[in-house]
Formats: structure tokens, C-alpha cells, sequence
């Protein structure tokens, strides 16, 4: 093997200091003097994140003489020129728990290659190495490696040498460290591991049965795994969290140690279903936007914002499929699938954003919108991922009537994997509208035009009658009230709320987000005013809601908030809640038909 000519090694050195010592040796660097630099950001994760801002003591050398170095701006250095290998030598910080960056202590190493290795600028598309080292000291003797990494001296879930063939694969492999859980199945003919950190109790045996029929459900549907050896699914199990990161053959997640299901447990409880849908999601991604990608991400721009509007292709779809994939692998019911789905629609419904800004639009301004929500988001802002999942839903229903159920959402993504995953072409704008319009054998504008680009809602209720399902509308009950169930009393009094999502405060309830056109918001009430009495009786958040609740519509009542620390006095109208809760019910006299048509949508894709 020809020597890499970037060279980079990694070391966990300083646990209790959450630092981690990083050298990158460029073998033959720019003869006017080396630039190099950090991302600004991590490819899955659009907002704009300056990972340069950890970067400590960077130092430069060549022929063994320190050499000098100036930063050019946020996230760029510039080397003198030097005519010998030139090395540099830094410290990143760690110490954020976060699948998007780096995080290091007495227990583990993780991070993200966008986190610590540099970009040297030029050589991108040269081949490198890393030597990743073990931290000194006799209680991390027993630590172990886990990464899709492609090793070149170093041994299964070993320290040492590991290599990639450019900077884009170097990042996309995250890495981590420590006494880990490790279990491991098969799919696709290749080896699939699960790599728990984290204080535990999960039934590792458990979840490679039922990871392992999701992953094939999605083997299954695009007919193939893209070429990789291994895949990881790299989990933290802490008290309170979640999230995930796709990678090319792994995926980061974050998640509750309670979401993952204990030995001896045989159901699939909310929370074990919550992560085996993350789960799928992510495994989703390797085929939709790691590889079937939009053309502004071939390659990415680590430097700035990349903007596109297919967002809702990318999350959307993928979220459509990953608890599609929940029922049509068998891990849970038709009825638990359609509750699922029900809360998705009243996540959607719930916001009065989805009638000012579009899906598109959501997705261009991902980087400053989505990704920085603030109290408004409710209000001023649509998610690319829900109402992104409920146009994938109709996309699929419109298909598949158009086509006489020959042909399916399934199809398009067979496609686009083949004609643009598979070769590495990049999905131009608007493109993925056009190949839909040639599955569906119609033309879709209008469709695109109106719950797309424009505001209008999903026409659901129409869409799922040729599924014999019932889509339905109800006011929420409670605040925990996440939809997807019918109410079991459905002859109690109208129910009544103040419009605005509360949470316990140590002097009242504190209103976290107003939203529009709700009692409180026309009563003048405010995001972050702190509700101490309502007609002069203290309130804490649980007897605020229930004795808002306990009023009848068209009710008027005297509320008083600290608005800072200045008391304000507040009238409010009291209002029905709207029926903004989603619910799907099985029509019992659906036609064969719809039967038929049902099953073909939810049992195992064609
Ligand atoms: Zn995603």
C-alpha cells in the first residue's frame, strides 16, 4: 500500500479535561504556503456550528522547526510555505453529548470527524490515514473501538491504524470509544452491530431480532444494500435525550436508557417503539441522502450554508418510511402504526405556521428557522420532517390510485436509488417532482404547487378512504394529549383551553410558547410570563390547565402574570379548543377493495 499522504492521528489524552490531542502530518503541502480549516458545519444536521471554536494551541512545524501559522478567518489557517512534510499539532475540546460533535471523559470517547480532523485545502480527494490511541492509564486497558472506519493495521474493535479514501469518507465515519455493549447480526449479508454506551440494561439479543427485520424491510424495498462492509448503529443511553445522525455506514443516536427493552419484556412498549422508528430512520438515510443526495450536497460545502428546498424529500420521505417500515416488518400492528401516524398528523395540525410558511420554504431556511427555533416556531414555522412524512403519505396514496396500485412511493425511491444513489448523481431541484409525475403516469404540478410550495393541508381525509381509514379531527383533552387515539368520553363537556403550552415554574406556571389566535395570546399574554393566579387564587402549571378546563366555553375569567418582574392583569375569553387533534380509525365496512388496497400499503413492499 502507498503511503496516505494526510496523515492524522487522534488521541483521547486528556479524559478528566474532555481534550483530545489530534496531529495531522501533510506529506507534500502547498508550496505557497498550506491553508487548512474546520467545518462549519456537520453534513445530516443544517445549522451552522464552527466546530473551529474547539480547536486549542494550534501549533505548526516542518523539518523539525516550529513554523509560522495565522488565522485567516473563523475557521481557516494559513501555514508559511515550507518544502518538507508539515505537521499540525492541536487540542480539541469535547464536551458536548450530542451525536453532531465530540464528547470525551473517564467513561468514553466519541466524536465526529468534522469535529476534529482538518480540512487541508486542495487535497481533499487524497487518500488518508489515522492512527486512533489508546488514553494512557490502567482503567482504560479494556477500552475497544467501534467504527465503520475501514481498518488497516488495527484489529476488530481495536486501536491503531485506519484509513479513508478522501475527507469526505474521513468524517462520515464516527467514532467511539470504551467499555461498550456489542452485539451483532446480519443483513444483506453483511454484519450489522450494536454498540450501546452508556449505563444500561437493554436485551441486546432483542434488538438485533427486531433491528434486524426493519433493516431488512428496507433492504427489501430498494432491492439491495449500497456496497459497504459493516454496519454500525452507535447508541448512547443516557437518562434524558434523543437524537440521530446518518452516516454512509453507520448512524449516531442519542437515547433514553428506559427507551430500550429489558430481558424478560416481550412488549413493544411507546418508548422501545419511539427508538426502533429512530433506528429505522436513520438505516433509512443510507440510501436516502447519504447516497441519493440533492446535487447542492455533491460535494458538501463544510464552509457555509447549503441551501435547497428537497429537504422535505430527504427527512420527509425517510420519515414516512421509518415507522412504515415498523408495520411492514411486523415489530408492531396495523393499529399501532396508524396511531403513529395519527400523532404525526397532529403535530402538523397543531400549528398554525403550517399557513405561513411552505414545506419548500421550511427546508431552504433549515439553517436559520428550523434548526433556531424559538417560542414562535408554533406559530411562524412548518416542519420539513412532519408535514415533509404527511407528503410522502399522499404522494404514495396518489400513486398508487393514478397507477390502479401497480405502482407505488416504493418505486419512485427505487428510482432515484438506481438512476441517482447508485451512479453518485445528484438530485437536481425539482427534479425528484418530475420522476414522481413519471411513476404516477400523471402530471402532479398542481399537487406540488398546492401542499408543497404552497400552505394549503393534505386533503387526507379523501386519500385514505381508498385505504378503508377514517381520518378525524378532535380538540385535545389534556396537554399531554398527543393525538393518534379517539377520546374515550366523548359526551364530557366541551373542552377548554388558554392556547399556550405551559410548564411549572417555582412561583406559578410558566407560558413557554402563546399561540396564535388562542385565548391567551388575544388576552395579551406572553411567552415566558409566569401565571401566579387565576379570579385571585394561586396557580401552579397542573391546576392552571385543569381549572381553565373546568370553566364552559364563552367564560370570561381575570388571570395575573409576572411579565419579568412587573405583575400585569389579564382578561381572557375563554374559547371551545380547536380540533386540531389527528386520529385514523379503521372503516369496518370498507369494500374488498379497500382492503385489499390497505394491505398492499402496509404488509411487505413488492
Ligand atoms: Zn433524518
Amino acid at each position: 500500500m502507498t503511503e496516505p499522504t494526510i496523515q492524522y492521528r487522534i488521541c483521547p489524552s486528556q479524559p478528566e479535561a474532555h481534550l483530545f490531542s489530534v496531529s495531522c502530518t501533510i506529506k507534500a503541502p502547498d508550496s505557497q504556503g498550506q491553508r487548512v480549516s474546520m467545518p462549519a458545519w456537520i453534513p445530516g444536521s443544517y445549522m451552522i456550528r464552527d466546530f473551529a471554536r474547539n480547536v486549542i494551541c494550534l501549533k505548526a512545524e516542518a523539518n523539525g522547526q516550529p513554523l509560522e501559522v495565522i488565522k485567516l478567518d473563523k475557521s481557516t489557517w494559513q501555514c508559511a510555505p515550507c518544502n518538507a512534510p508539515l505537521i499540525l499539532s492541536y487540542d480539541i475540546y469535547a464536551w458536548d453529548l450530542s451525536v453532531r460533535t465530540a464528547h470525551l471523559d473517564q467513561t468514553h470517547a466519541y466524536f465526529n470527524g468534522t469535529s476534529v480532523f482538518l480540512q487541508v485545502h486542495g487535497q481533499e480527494d487524497k487518500p488518508c490515514s489515522v492512527e486512533i490511541q489508546s488514553p494512557q492509564g490502567a482503567k482504560y486497558q479494556n477500552w475497544r473501538i467501534a467504527t465503520a472506519m475501514k481498518a488497516v493495521t488495527a484489529k476488530p474493535y481495536g486501536f491503531g491504524l485506519y484509513s479513508a479514501s478522501n475527507y469526505d469518507e474521513l468524517v462520515d465515519h464516527p467514532v467511539e470509544m470504551g467499555n461498550f455493549s456489542l452485539a451483532t447480526f446480519e443483513a444483506g449479508g453483511i454484519p450489522h452491530d450494536i454498540v450501546i454506551t452508556g449505563q444500561h440494561r437493554a436485551d441486546m439479543d432483542r434488538l438485533c431480532v427486531d433491528l434486524q427485520k426493519i433493516c431488512n424491510t428496507h433492504i427489501n424495498m430498494f432491492r439491495e444494500l449500497p456496497a459497504i462492509e459493516r454496519y454500525i448503529f452507535l447508541v448512547m443511553a443516557v437518562g434524558e435525550g434523543y437524537g440521530g445522525l446518518e452516516h454512509r455506514a453507520s448512524t449516531s443516536l442519542l437515547c433514553r436508557r428506559d427507551d430500550l427493552p429489558l430481558a424478560g419484556e416481550t412488549q413493544i412498549t411507546e418508548d422501545y417503539r419511539t427508538f426502533l422508528g429512530l433506528c429505522s430512520h436513520e438505516y433509512f438515510h443510507t440510501w436516502n441522502v447519504k447516497r441519493i443526495k440533492p446535487a447542492a450536497f455533491t460535494p458538501y460545502d463544510l464552509s457555509r450554508e447549503t441551501h435547497t428546498h428537497q429537504l422535505w424529500a430527504f427527512e420527509g420521505i425517510t420519515a414516512y418510511y421509518d415507522d412504515l417500515a415498523l408495520v411492514r416488518s411486523g415489530v408492531i400492528e396495523p393499529t399501532s402504526y396508524l396511531e403513529l401516524l395519527g400523532q404525526t398528523m397532529t403535530r402538523v395540525w397543531r400549528g398554525e405556521g403550517r399557513f405561513k410558511q411552505s414545506v419548500a420554504e421550511s427546508s431552504f431556511d433549515s439553517w436559520t428557522k428550523f434548526y433556531k427555533q424559538d417560542e414562535s416556531a408554533p406559530n411562524h414555522i412548518v416542519s420539513y420532517y412532519t408535514k415533509g412524512s404527511l407528503i410522502a403519505l399522499a404522494l404514495d396514496k396518489l400513486i398508487r390510485q393514478t397507477t390502479h396500485q401497480q405502482k407505488s412511493l416504493d418505486d419512485l425511491m427505487r428510482l432515484l436509488w438506481q438512476d441517482y444513489g447508485k451512479p453518485g448523481k445528484g438530485l437536481g431541484e425539482r427534479e425528484i417532482e418530475n420522476l414522481a409525475n413519471k411513476i404516477a403516469g400523471v402530471d402532479l404540478t398542481d399537487f406540488f404547487a398546492k401542499y408543497l410550495y404552497g400552505t394549503e393541508d393534505l386533503p387526507l381525509a379523501d386519500l385514505l378512504t381508498s385505504v378503508g381509514i377514517n381520518f378525524c379531527l378532535r380538540p385535545a383533552i389534556n396537554a399531554d394529549d398527543k393525538g393518534g387515539k379517539p377520546t374515550e368520553n366523548s359526551t364530557a363537556k366541551p373542552v377548554v383551553t388558554l392556547g399556550a403550552r405551559i410548564v411549572n415554574d417555582p412561583s406559578g406556571a410558566c407560558l413557554i410558547q402563546v399561540f396564535d389566535k388562542g385565548p391567551a395570546q388575544i388576552a395579551g399574554l406572553a411567552a415566558g410570563d409566569i401565571v401566579v393566579a387565576l379570579n385571585g387564587v394561586k396557580m401552579s402549571k397542573d391546576n392552571l390547565e385543569k381549572t381553565i378546563n373546568s370553566y364552559l366555553p364563552g367564560s370570561e375569567v381575570k388571570i395575573h402574570a409576572f411579565r419579568r418582574d412587573e405583575l400585569m392583569e389579564f382578561t381572557l375569553q375563554l374559547n371551545e379548543a380547536p380540533s386540531d387533534t389527528c386520529y385514523l380509525q379503521i372503516n369496518e365496512s370498507a369494500t374488498p377493495e379497500q382492503q385489499t388496497n390497505r394491505q398492499l400499503w402496509l404488509g411487505q413492499s413488492s
